[in-house]
């Protein structure tokens, strides 16, 4: 059957009708901030104090692009007559992001949480080199990234915090033990000097001459 004549026009009137009248998903970005996803694959920072050299994400990057550079110290024995060890002192850490496919590997294989997923995505650079990021630029994304979700209702405390917590506690029950024995120690000699304060003259030179006498 042949088309009737203006029915195209109206189909795409239709259309745009139907299109005016929906909520806009358009963002206004730079001048409206996006709502990212807290999970959001932004950029990757760096908490080198966690960090052992270990290696294991450089390793398993399938794009190569972390860098890392160290070398070994010599750490003097934690005990008199114990061995000394040694230690990876890093020298270099960096991510080339123009070569990162953002695959999360690196954070997923990290034995030490050394490395976390931050949103921020704004480092577009004019020059490619610009987008390794050497470790002190690592370091100042640590800061933006976001705390972790809550805990399910139930759900089993993560071992690192039972282990923080068992060692605080360790610590307290040692405080007040101290402070315990502390306060027992100034009650004895707070006694023992009232005792004193009270006794006669005489008592006083007696105790002193049987002190004398025995030794
Ligand atoms: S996210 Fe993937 S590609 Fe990027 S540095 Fe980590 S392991 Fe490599
Ligand atoms: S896997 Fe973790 S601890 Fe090992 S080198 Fe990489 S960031 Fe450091």
């Amino acid at each position: 059957m042949p088309p009737i004549p203006g029915s195209g026009l109206a189909k795409g009137l239709a259309v745009t009708l139907r299109t005016m009248t929906k909520r806009t998903v358009t963002a206004q970005y730079p001048d409206v901030q996006p709502e990212l996803p807290p999970r959001t694959r932004g950029v990757i920072g760096l908490f080198e104090e966690n960090c052992t050299v270990c290696m294991l994400c450089a390793r398993e990057c399938p794009d190569w692009c972390i860098y890392i550079d160290s070398h070994k110290e010599t750490v003097p024995p934690a005990a008199p007559g114990g061995r000394e060890r040694s230690r990876n002192v890093l020298d270099r850490f960096a991510i080339d992001f123009a070569l990162c496919m953002y695959c999360g590997i690196c954070i997923e294989v990290c034995p030490f949480d050394a490395l976390f997923w931050s949103p921020e995505f704004e480092y577009a650079e004019t020059d490619i080199h610009e987008l390794t990021h050497e470790r002190d630029k690592l370091r100042e994304w640590m800061w933006t990234v976001p705390e972790p979700p809550a805990l399910d209702p139930g759900a089993e405390e993560p071992k690192e915090i039972a282990a923080a917590r068992k060692t605080a506690d360790k610590l307290r029950a040692q405080e007040e033990r101290e402070a315990q024995e502390a306060r027992e120690a100034q009650e004895t000699r707070e006694t023992q000097e009232a005792r004193e304060a009270a006794e006669s003259p005489e008592d006083r030179s007696d105790r002193a001459a049987e002190q004398e006498g025995q030794e």
